[in-house]
């Protein structure tokens, strides 16, 4: 590929709408546009690389005995009503009628269409096990779109979804898929972390996902982990051992007593003179727009996806401090934010008020809790005297950085992710509603036992990006590359300088390297900025030097230097490329 003709329009300045530098290098190296919030084109550059990691995922995915299909990407709200998710998944579903008013959707995620394939076809235990697979567009319309291709609306997965007869064959698939994730991630030059998590909307019980690890707000996720062993969770899974707390209070007997302009718990602490350990918190969530109040001992948070599935909920954030007062007023109370406790609050929205308490509360006596009145608070107070317990006691905290680890009792450190890929135990979630069964070799028809494994192929280039950058541009991976080298002739009006970077040009794509010769009439410094920018893992420059018979040659990744022989540096560049796989 010549220069001149190379589609490509790199930009000076970063893209104003861009946060996360993988967003700000792909727009400004020209290798993506935003067409519209969270869609965008992907232009030659940005293709290439796409291409490229769906080659690798989908050998690898071959390699593991998976099967490739292809499923519309349209879908129609029956299969979705079969499954009971037309109704459960929220707005991230683009729903859309047809010209006959027939009501679809754009696919978030195939479970539904995979399972009615199975069900047609897979219909005796000597079809099984099998796992199909596809790579494709999925739309999902994102709350908050962002960061680029790492949180886009429209964006291309590979998903594959497993059937088998036993859940000892799900195991075996679940390691098989786990180990081609591993192989996966590695070629693409990213290091990855398989880490256990929240199995969410999608179902099922055990899931983990990989994850890049990184230090930078395109971290998505919170991932605790522990040096000591292999325990490593996403904050919506994590679990902790606590260090022993003062749990205990000072009073023995419940009473109610004034504490002014105590809206905070440090405030109500440092008036009491007490550790926030003695303290039950409440807090008051919106689940699918029902009120939900949290009870958890006051120097811990609530984890919001814990306390979402505590209740069956797909949809959570917390009230705000309006909603709150409404509250108080609705249930016949004057208080307001910091004065908020579980005696009396009954409803909400039109809903009853559902009541979560956190393991955390069972060890609280005569502690201290806000009784929905403002400038007051009862001390004292225990459960099963002044405060029911509430129905539902489950782990619903957020782990801290240092709490021990659930299975050695070290302590916990954190650190963030980008979840690139995850795999799903399903079991029979979809296959049970939606009747999909095989006949066994005991004559009964049973429900598949499913598994279901994604990889984000357009967050994992833009991850790519994230993990090989510097403050110049893109440092690619080779295998995922656009081009695998750029050569740099200095003046394309020296005659030596062209002849050699030509000769070096078709002698590397004689070789099976995909190379960019920069023949643009253009000063050196503006075609090393964009080579640097565009992150050509090598760069051979043509220069002065060549009177000596010497190229500079230049690895992107170290920055690393030399002059040598040209032949040289197109020996390094072929055997490099050779040895990608
Ligand atoms: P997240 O928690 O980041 O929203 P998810 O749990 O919704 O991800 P899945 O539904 O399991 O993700 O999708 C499989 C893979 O698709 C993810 O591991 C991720 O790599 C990718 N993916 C999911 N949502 C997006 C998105 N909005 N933009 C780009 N890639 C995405
Ligand atoms: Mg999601």
């Amino acid at each position: 590929m010549r220069m001149s003709k190379l589609f490509v329009q790199t930009l000076r300045e970063f893209p104003s709408d861009a946060e996360v530098i993988s967003h700000k290098l792909l727009v400004r190296a020209g290798f993506i546009r935003k067409l519209t919030s969270g869609v965008y084109n992907y232009l030659p550059l940005m293709w290439r690389v796409l291409k490229k990691v769906e080659t690798i995922v989908r050998e690898e995915m071959d390699k593991a005995g998976a099967q490739e299909l292809l499923m519309p990407f349209v879908q129609p709200k029956e299969l979705w009503e079969e499954s009971g998710r037309w109704g459960a998944y929220g707005g991230e579903l683009m729903r859309l009628t047809d010209r006959h008013g027939r009501e679809m959707c754009l696919g978030p995620t195939h479970e539904e269409i995979i399972t009615s394939i199975a069900r047609d076809s897979l219909k005796s235990y000597k079809q099984l096990p099998v796992n199909l697979y596809q790579i494709q567009s999925k739309f999902r319309d994102e709350r908050r779109p962002r960061f680029g291709l790492l949180r886009g609306r429209e964006f291309i997965m590979k998903d594959a979804y497993s059937f088998a007869t036993s859940q000892e064959d799900l195991d075996k698939e679940y390691q098989n898929m786990w180990n081609a994730y591993t192989k996966i991630f590695k070629r693409c030059g990213l290091e990855t972390k398989a880490v256990q998590s929240d199995s969410g909307a999608i179902g099922g019980s055990v899931s983990h996902e990989f994850m890049v690890i990184t230090d930078t707000d395109a971290g998505e996720n919170d991932v605790f982990y522990c040096d000591s062993c292999d325990y490593s969770a996403n904050s919506n899974h994590a679990v902790s051992k606590l260090p022993a707390a003062d749990t205990v209070g000072k009073w023995n007997k419940a009473e109610v007593i004034d504490t002014p302009n105590t809206h905070t718990i440090e405030e109500l602490c440092e008036f009491l003179n007490i550790p926030s350990t003695i303290i039950l918190k409440s807090l008051l969530y919106i689940v699918d727009k029902k009120p939900v109040l949290a009870l958890i001992r006051a120097d811990k948070n609530v984890e919001e996806t814990k306390l979402m599935n505590a209740v069956g909920g797909l949809d959570i954030r917390i009230a705000t401090a309006g909603e709150i007062e409404e509250m108080m007023t609705l249930n016949g109370f004057d208080a307001e934010k910091g004065f908020i406790g579980p005696n009396g609050l009954k409803e909400y929205n039109g809903f009853p008020v559902t009541f979560v308490a956190d393991e955390t509360v069972k060890d609280l006596k005569n502690f201290v809790v806000g009784i929905n009145q403002k400038d007051k608070h009862m001390v004292g107070a225990n459960f099963g005297v002044d405060i029911k317990m509430p129905e539902i006691v489950t782990d619903i905290r957020l782990v801290e950085a240092g709490e021990l680890c659930p299975q050695c009792g070290k302590p916990l450190k954190v650190t963030r992710g980008i979840e690139v890929g995850n795999i799903f135990q399903l079991g029979t979630k979809y296959s049970k509603p939606m009747n999909a069964v095989y006949t066994d070799i005991d004559g009964k028809t049973k429900p598949y036992i499913m598994g279901c494994y994604g990889i984000g192929i357009s967050r994992t280039a833009a991850a790519a990006v994230e993990a090989h950058h510097d403050e110049h541009g893109i440092k690619w991976p080779l295998a995922i590359a656009p081009y695998h080298a750029v050569i740099i002739p200095v003046s394309t009006k020296d005659e030596l300088q062209m002849k050699v970077a030509e000769d070096i040009y078709n002698t590397l794509v004689k070789h099976g390297v995909e190379a960019v010769i920069d023949d643009r009439d253009e000063r050196a410094g503006v075609k090393f900025k964009d080579a640097d920018l565009i992150g050509f893992p090598y760069r051979i420059t043509v220069g002065k030097t060549i009177n000596e018979g010497l190229v500079e040659f230049k690895i992107r990744e170290t920055e690393e230097m030399s002059n040598i022989k040209p032949e040289e540096a197109a020996e390094i560049v072929v055997t490099a490329v050779h040895n990608i796989k």
